[in-house]
């Protein structure tokens, strides 16, 4: 339920959070992160199989859109802005690059993860990659196999919601260490294929906007779970008589 998503939410600074996974990493321990907007989250509302991977003990929820951020205020939560995936998933590959850790990367198209796997080999060593596939067409299992084997210590999973988070929880058990984020369109920015939102928009939190003009077939989509979500939000404040 809506509710516990945001009863479990995490509301501290996005410093603190990288510095939380990172430490995670150094420790090799066990880190499953969902990077939440409202779609997520309504994604959930009306999926009992996800609804149960984002209240699961196992899965932490940062809010990556400024809706989730909103409507954690209004629910009396006090957060510390955004933590979003894209940011995340770069830390991710910074503290892996120099700390000699190594990342499993899977999502995206070919030339994409290519040109990804290119900068980080360029930037970091070749050898922070522990493997790569595109994300499209591959055998999941297959994939679980790989890692199972490689023992990554950062698996990055961009497919998308819901299916990136469905396919880390279950994996989730069968591994015994990394941190396994769904991060959705972050390759695509990371490897210079698709532009972020400028930093202005970024900074008056209007990078949904710059997303729905660049690619407008997303509006439907985004107006729908988005005036759903305000509808539930209001639901839940007045129930907490707020
Ligand atoms: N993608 C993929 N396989 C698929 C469908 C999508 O690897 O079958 C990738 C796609 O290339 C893109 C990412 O998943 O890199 C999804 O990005 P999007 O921005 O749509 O993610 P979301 O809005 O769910 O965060």
């Amino acid at each position: 339920m809506l509710k516990d998503y945001f009863k479990k939410l995490y509301t501290g600074t996005q410093a603190d959070f990288f510095d939380r996974a990172c430490q995670a990493m150094d420790q090799e321990k066990k880190l499953f992160v969902i990077t939440a907007n409202p779609e997520t989250m309504m994604i959930g509302v009306q999926t009992p199989e996800f609804d149960q991977v984002l209240c699961s003990a196992h899965s932490v929820i940062v809010p990556d859109g400024i809706g989730v951020v909103k409507a954690a205020s209004t629910l009396g939560l006090e957060p510390h802005g955004r933590v979003t995936g894209v940011e995340l998933a770069a830390h991710l590959i910074q503290h892996a690059g120099e700390t000699g850790r190594r990342i499993y990367l899977y999502g995206a198209k070919e030339e994409v993860i290519s040109a990804l796997v290119k900068k980080i080999s360029d930037t970091y060593s070749p050898d922070v990659l522990a493997g790569y596939r595109n994300g499209y067409g591959q055998d999941d299992k297959e994939i679980l196999e790989e890692i199972c084997r490689l023992k990554p210590d950062v698996i990055l999973v961009a497919l998308g919601i819901p299916r990136q988070e469905l396919l880390i929880n279950q994996w989730f058990d069968q591994l015994d260490k990394g941190i396994f984020v769904g991060v959705g369109g972050s390759f695509d920015v990371l490897s210079d294929t698709k532009k972020r939102a400028p930093q202005l928009f970024v900074r008056l939190n209007l990078e949904w906007l710059y997303r729905i003009v660049k690619e407008p077939s997303r509006f439907g989509r985004f107006y729908r779970s988005n005036i759903r979500f305000l509808r539930e939000i209001r639901k839940i404040k007045k129930q907490m008589g707020k």
